[in-house]
């Protein structure tokens, strides 16, 4: 699935919060945008997934509307992280899988497999409450693909989380990839941005400063090292 932005814009009353956003995502890329609290980027991705509407602008998914599309084709971990504190972590994993209509051999494949690579299967029985705050994430994470979405939106899934748990959702963000999903993630920082993205935006209070690939980005900036700074 490929996914296009052109000249989006989005306000609140007078203030512009995303101001003539355009960026093109091919299939199976992993696009970063960057940038700093309150640059745009929920914003950004609440529009993607039509749960606001841009102001002006077009938001095109395979040149189609999102409306024409089967939203079990996506993923999104949305920035307001959602858990059920009583439900075991198998459970609810169950749960979003069944939601999304998974047949329940892929699915106890699927989980196996992604608790295993995140670590947590000590806790597999366990309720949610119990866990410690990254191992919620890492739950949460595990819940927004594990219907195997063709495009999955991660909105700070680095945030909160620790260097090792970071260096396991970077190689399970990999192995996505590898996978064929196509993966639109945010980030505050421009850590794991070298390592992982194919094409990154770099968002300022709503603006791009630049949209493009690593090497462009390099190229613009003249450094053989991103330490290029959004705030
Ligand atoms: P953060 O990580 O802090 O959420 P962000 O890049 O995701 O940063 P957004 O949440 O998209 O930023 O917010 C962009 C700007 O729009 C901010 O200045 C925010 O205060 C403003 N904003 C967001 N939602 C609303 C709203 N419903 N009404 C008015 N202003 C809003």
């Amino acid at each position: 699935m490929t996914l296009t932005l052109e000249h989006v814009v989005k306000k609140y009353k007078d203030f512009t919060a995303v101001n003539d956003l355009n960026f093109s995502i091919g299939k199976g890329e992993i696009f970063g945008l960057i940038g700093q609290n309150g640059a745009g980027k929920t914003t950004t991705f609440r529009m993607i997934l039509d749960l606001q509407e841009q102001t002006s602008g077009n938001i095109t998914w395979d040149g189609a509307p999102i409306k024409k599309i089967n939203r079990d084709l996506l993923g999104y971990l949305p920035e307001e992280r959602g858990i059920f504190p009583q439900m075991k972590v198998e459970e609810q994993l169950v749960f979003f899988g069944e939601l999304r209509g998974m047949d329940r051999k892929e699915l106890k494949s699927e989980l196996d497999f992604w608790i295993k690579r995140f670590d947590i299967e000590e806790k597999r029985y366990d309720k949610a409450e119990t866990l410690s705050k990254g191992n919620q994430q890492k739950v949460q994470l595990i819940a927004s693909f594990i219907h195997k979405p063709k495009f999955l939106i991660l909105d700070e899934p680095f945030s909160g989380l620790d260097p090792v748990n970071r260096d396991l959702l970077k190689n399970a963000i990999l192995l996505l990839k590898e996978r064929g999903t196509t993966i639109l993630f945010s980030s505050h920082q421009m850590d794991n941005v070298e390592e992982l993205c194919d094409h990154l935006c770099l968002l300022k209070r709503g603006v791009s400063l630049f949209s493009g690939s690593l090497l462009e980005l390099k190229k613009q900036y003249g450094k053989t090292k991103l330490t290029i700074r959004t705030d």
